[in-house]
């Protein structure tokens, strides 16, 4: 394929665990919880095949067109094949910079493309595109411009005997859908593309459609294969095509608008940096004077790069619009790497970064290989009372050790002090290590240090660890599993006792079960526990191993049964930390 820039990049591949993703162009990670509730009923029916009327109906409406101009497709990228591989252009126009999918879907089908590759500030005039070009392709708004043009300047592109392509895949990030051309059933040749993953999270589901004239879309309808789109896809577009749905993206239209002055208007205050005037998508099209995509990665944020469409540079980037912390948190990493101080009175430094890394059980020899280089890496550790504590030791001397279990008051601290210290540090520009004991997630409170980081626009990075509900019974020689004895394992937390109205624990569940329970946090609830799995109905003799600091020096092992649990650990002096294991792999003695 004959081309000078890579046409096949897209922002997913400049994004990385870790990075504040600035790069994709999809409003949320996930769709809303209503889309989710629809699509997730649409897996009940998936026996039958799947039936278009309803959600083709559903666009017609949307747009005020006949059903006979909606064609839905796995995705806009899906139209753009079938255009590719059903038109005959004998002059096929590509007006630049644009997504790059629409050419290479042209050349992929063998056809010559032309490019218009339009200069700074973006805007499609008279006479830019040839008179005798049969297919011309131009997004409305622009990726990765932003360029919203008047529907007047498209719609005299379109002429008998000429096909237009107008790619509105961003189209429901403009207020009122103003300069659209969806409904427009009377202009010849008009094919208007849309999209429904960005906006509704549906990336992974690939649902889109297109509108033209009936005659072009039975054409086009014919390169497809049968039930090209999938039942739950159909209800997506079915879903996404209601009134409440579509009210549902004009707010969220109104609120993109907010976010995007706040981050041109961040971005207006850093020399060098030019934007694209006048942006109308949920992104902002910047050039700076020298290419600062690596130096943003180092600080935690990817950017869609420029180079790889036609017309553009290195130099240029795309930048999606975030709520105002991220974007604040941006702009002050683009000074950083453009070697700019911050202006008086902005407070901000450059952004540091937090990593909470699991530290595993206690044996420092468990740390990740990630986590380590991490720890090498770090200005300040906030660490917690468990864990590879003894590595704190090991630290580059001027590595600032926070301890977040204890205050020197002797006060524990609380997880919104935490969390708020996280941030700040990361605000100070450290590189902070937020090294937790076992794995981040298990009775951690990782989430809400995510949480907290994420929202404040701190890029953060999440590291496993080998959590001691399995560390500690291993380094015991207990197996959670056997073949034989236990098909299943439950990790149970036994910080509030069965009973507590704070519970959510299904004990009498637990009890019927067979397999293995491990139980964290349980040393002090023991009798308690114990009492209610008998009551429940797990046998009294059940075998019991209760692993005191596993695998730190430490380490001891108690093997008892679940009715004398309780009173074994209290005569043995058993103190926290210990893991639990009740289940007949706890009575397993290797040779
Ligand atoms: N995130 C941690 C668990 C935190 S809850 C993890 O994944 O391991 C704290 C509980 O973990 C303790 O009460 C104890 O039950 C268990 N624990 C942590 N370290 C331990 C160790 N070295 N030995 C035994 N139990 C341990």
């Amino acid at each position: 394929m004959p081309t000078d820039v890579d046409l096949g990049h897209h922002g997913d591949r400049d994004v990385a665990p870790g990075l504040v993703d600035l790069a994709v162009n999809v409003r949320a990670g996930a769709p809303p919880s209503w889309l989710l509730a629809r699509l997730t009923g649409a897996l009940g029916r998936l026996a039958a095949y799947p039936d278009q009327s309803s959600a083709r109906a559903a666009v017609a409406a949307r747009h005020g067109r006949p059903a006979g101009s909606v064609l839905l497709t796995a995705g806009a990228a899906e139209g753009f094949v079938l255009l590719a591989r059903t038109l005959r252009p004998r002059r096929a126009v590509v007006v630049h910079p644009q997504f790059t999918e629409p050419e290479a879907a042209l050349r992929a089908a063998g056809h010559e493309v032309e490019r218009v590759v339009l200069a700074p500030p973006f805007r499609v005039g008279p006479g830019l595109v040839p008179e005798d070009a049969d297919l011309v392709v131009v997004g409305n708004p622009t990726n990765p411009t932003s360029v919203l043009h008047p529907a007047s300047t498209l719609s005299a592109l379109c002429r008998p005997g000429r096909v237009v392509v107008v790619d509105e895949a961003f189209m429901d990030a403009v207020p009122g859908e103003a300069e659209s051309l969806a409904g427009r059933s009377d202009l010849p040749g008009l094919v208007v593309v849309r999209s429904l993953t960005k906006t509704w999270g549906l990336a992974g589901l690939r649902v889109g459609y297109l509108l033209a004239d009936p005659a072009l879309v039975a054409r086009l309808q014919q390169a497809q294969p049968l039930w090209p789109l999938s039942a739950p896809a159909l209800v997506a577009v079915e879903a996404c095509s209601a009134p409440s749905a579509v009210e549902e993206s004009a707010t969220w239209a109104r609120g993109i608008v907010a976010h995007r002055e706040h981050l041109a208007e961040a971005l207006a205050g850093v020399p060098g940096v030019d934007v694209v005037p006048d942006a109308r998508g949920p992104f902002l099209l910047l050039r700076t004077p020298v290419d600062v995509r690596s130096a943003l990665r180092d600080v935690g944020f990817a950017v869609r790069r420029g180079d790889t469409f036609p017309g553009l540079g290195p130099e240029w980037a795309r930048v999606a619009v975030r709520d105002p912390d991220t974007s604040d948190a941006f702009v002050r990493a683009l000074r950083g790497a453009l070697g700019q101080p911050a202006p008086a009175g902005d407070g901000g430094r450059p952004v540091g970064s937090v990593a909470l890394v699991g530290g595993g059980p206690g044996d420092p020899a468990l740390l990740t290989v990630r986590g380590l280089q991490l720890l090498a890496a770090a200005d300040v550790v906030v660490a917690d009372r468990l864990g590879p504590t003894t590595v704190l030791d090991g630290l580059a001397p001027g590595v600032k050790v926070v301890d977040a279990s204890k205050t020197p008051g002797g006060r524990t601290v609380p997880q919104e002090e935490t969390n708020a210290r996280l941030v700040s540090l990361a605000r100070e520009g450290k590189r902070v290590v937020r090294l937790k004991g076992g794995d981040p997630y298990v009775f951690a409170r990782g989430w809400e240090e995510l949480a907290a980081c994420r929202a404040a626009g701190v890029p953060v990075e999440v590291v496993p660890g080998v959590t001691s509900a399995l560390g500690a019974p291993a380094a015991a020689d207990v197996p959670v599993t056997h073949r034989e004895l236990a098909q299943e394992f439950v990790v149970v937390s036994g910080h509030v006792p069965p009973g507590d109205p704070r519970s959510t624990v299904d004990w009498d569940a637990l009890a019927r079960l067979n397999g293995t329970l491990v139980l964290l946090m349980a040393v002090d609830r023991l009798p308690a526990i114990s009492a209610a799995l008998v009551a429940g109905g797990r046998g009294g003799d059940t075998p019991v191993a209760v692993v005191q600091q596993g695998t730190l020096e430490g380490q001891r092992v108690l093997r008892t049964t679940l009715a004398a649990a309780g009173d074994d650990c209290a005569r043995a002096g058993v103190r926290p930390p210990a893991v639990v294991v009740v289940g007949a792999v706890a009575g397993l003695v290797a040779g």
